[in-house]
């Protein structure tokens, strides 16, 4: 390390959401196990010795997207839903070394609606369209007839997500849910996303099962193999990162105003941070938003680049309110609203995960107003019991939203879909604007992506995660995690990054080579920066061993639609 105001890395790493600390997590177990990585022979591109690293961050608090905030009353909020999905042990290695006692978490099982012609709908939709009116019925089996027909002799790939939507479940269920649910989540037209993203191969829909319980009038309950999932107990979802980050060495973490990045000089590999600090690296593994990333470098060819990408925004809105958790509501973990009676997609009903994401009862606070928008007749503060809902609300240039009366329209949608009664007290109201929510698939996408970061990586800068290398199939907190461990693997041991180009073979598997415990494998194959970066690398030789056991890559029936994705 260099003067007070210079100082000189190996590896620097930007960004401490899930990306960045698992890059420091295995920098950091690199590290300590140097003295096996030198006894193999490296690329030439490759360290020998094991490098210096450091991870900076401008929030105080780690996390990023997979934060938590607390309102002045009590209630917390994720960022909207934030449930674990694991396709990797190192993951769960790391998570579980972070929060390694029973009583750190809860385990729920996944209950799961959608919102339908007023009616709940059990999770998945098309396994139960029994429970809909018969008129729908009709339409949803006439178009899944249509599509498993055409299915039989069609030898096209769909070409953008809307026709994916029609020839997986056909028109009906396409306009009752799939159309309108995912316009609203994504805030782009289904026609204008691309669906390579849902895995290779399109699965002709079973129509027998879905046939069978609509004549036997069924409900197919839940789903795939983890029907259950587990939440901390204390902190929400950003006491998981938080955790993960007090695991690193504090003299290689540099969080809040000191660990601002200003501006990245590519040519001469320095990052200068708010404070004044410059950072002198090797390699640079970015995990801030790869649009901002270029602006933050000052490369106008790389900035015009980045303007093909498209994202959207997501408001999370919470609402506290008194009184026990209602009969309607029970033990529902989330809900899906493709219908145009409320603005939000998705309603989580936080309370549900932990008692310890809302006040005790003892807690006295006063009712801000009630549910249908008037004054309460007493505002003194009172005991509870609480509970919350979380809402998520997608904005883009393509679906603006109104920003100024969304909480107000929330709360009114809530009253829509009988999730509150007009009368029910509100104690508490929570609204924030995440900018970046969500990394679109669109038709654009990987033409900008396999230019983009090649480009990228030719200056030596790894951009990873979830706005990092912007592809939602691998941007959840698992995915996001391992691209981090996996840049770091790559610059350290040469080794290929999986996740980054191989999405279909993560995501149809559990990833189990790399472990913890068991020390860092360590990877040294083939990968070459521009063909991995480009997407055009070999898997690694265990991976090609293990090929069999890949599956189409739309998550199995653990996420059949992707509508319980994030
Ligand atoms: C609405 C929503 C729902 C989700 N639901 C789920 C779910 O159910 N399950 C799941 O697994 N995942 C879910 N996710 C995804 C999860 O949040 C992401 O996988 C994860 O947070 C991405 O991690 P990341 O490190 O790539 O990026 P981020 O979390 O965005 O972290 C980037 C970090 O870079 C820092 N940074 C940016 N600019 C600078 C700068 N100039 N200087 C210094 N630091 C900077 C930021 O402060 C931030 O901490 C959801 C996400 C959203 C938005």
């Amino acid at each position: 390390m260099g003067s007070q105001n210079e100082i000189n890395v190996n590896v620097l790493v930007i960004g401490a959401g899930p990306t960045g600390l698992g890059a420091a997590k295995r920098l950091q177990q690199l590290v300590r196990i140097a003295s096996i990585a030198t006894r193999l022979t490296p690329a030439t591109d490759v360290y020998q010795d094991a490098p210096s690293w450091l991870i900076v961050d401008s929030n105080e608090t780690p996390g990023g997207l997979a934060s938590t905030d607390v309102t002045p009353e009590g209630f917390l909020y994720d960022v909207g839903g934030h449930v674990i999905f694991s396709h990797y042990k190192y993951f769960d290695d790391c998570i579980a070394q972070a929060l390694p006692n029973e009583t750190d978490w809860y385990t729920h099982q996944r209950i799961s609606y959608v919102r339908c012609k007023n009616l709940w709908v059990p999770y998945p939709f098309q396994n139960n369209i029994s429970m809909l009116p018969k008129e729908e019925q009709v339409k949803c089996m006439d178009g899944m007839i249509d599509a498993a027909l055409e299915a039989r002799v069609s030898n096209t790939k769909p070409q953008n997500f809307d026709e994916w939507i029609v020839r997986m479940m056909g028109t009906g269920i396409a306009d009752l849910f799939m159309r309108p649910y995912n316009y609203k989540v994504w805030a782009v037209p289904t026609t204008k996303m691309q669906c390579a993203w849902l895995g290779e191969r399109v699965a002709a829909p079973d129509l027998k099962s879905v046939t069978k319980n609509v004549i036997l009038q069924k409900t197919a309950g839940n789903w795939g193999p983890n029907a259950t999932f587990r939440f901390p107990a204390v902190g929400g979802t950003g006491a998981i990162w938080i955790a993960v980050a007090n695991t690193l060495a504090k003299k290689n973490t540099r969080f809040g105003e000191r660990g601002a990045v200003k501006k990245v000089d590519a040519d001469n590999k320095r990052v200068m941070l708010q404070d004044g600090t410059t950072i002198k690296y090797d390699k640079l593994i970015s995990t801030m938003a790869v649009d901002s990333l270029v602006e933050h470098m000052g490369d106008q060819e790389l900035v015009n680049l980045s303007k093909g990408l498209f994202y959207s925004s997501t408001h999370v809105i919470g609402v506290g309110i008194r009184g026990e958790r209602p009969e309607r509501i029970g033990d529902k973990c989330w809900l899906y609203f493709p219908e145009d009676d409320c603005p939000f997609y998705r309603a989580t009903i936080f309370s549900n995960y932990s008692p310890n994401n809302q006040p005790a009862a003892s807690k006295k606070l006063a009712t801000t107003q009630l549910a249908d928008g008037s004054q309460p007749s007493d505002t003194s503060a009172r005991e509870g019991p609480y509970w919350s809902i979380m809402l998520e609300v997608s904005e883009s240039s393509m679906k603006p939203v109104d920003e100024k009366n969304m909480l107000r329209d929330c709360i009114q949608g809530l009253i829509n879909t009988e999730m509150l009664r007009p009368a029910d007290e509100i104690v508490s109201t929570y609204h924030r604007r995440f900018d970046h929510g969500y990394p679109t698939p669109s038709l654009e996408r990987e033409g900008v992506l396999k230019q983009l970061l090649p480009k990228l990586q030719a200056k030596d800068i790894f951009s990873r995660g979830r706005f990092g290398s912007w592809r939602y199939e691998v941007g959840n907190q698992d995915h996001s995690f391992m691209l981090g461990v996996e840049a770091a693997d790559r610059i350290v041991n040469g080794a290929v990054e999986l996740t980054l180009n191989y999405p279909d073979f993560v995501n149809g598997r559990m990833n189990d080579e790399r472990r913890l415990i068991d020390g860092g494998q360590i990877f040294q194959n083939k990968g070459t920066d521009k063909a991995d970066a480009a997407g055009d690398a070999r898997p690694v030789d265990i991976a090609a061993n293990r090929a069999g056991t890949a599956t189409n890559g739309v998550g199995g029936d653990e996420q059949p639609f992707r509508t319980n994705g994030a």
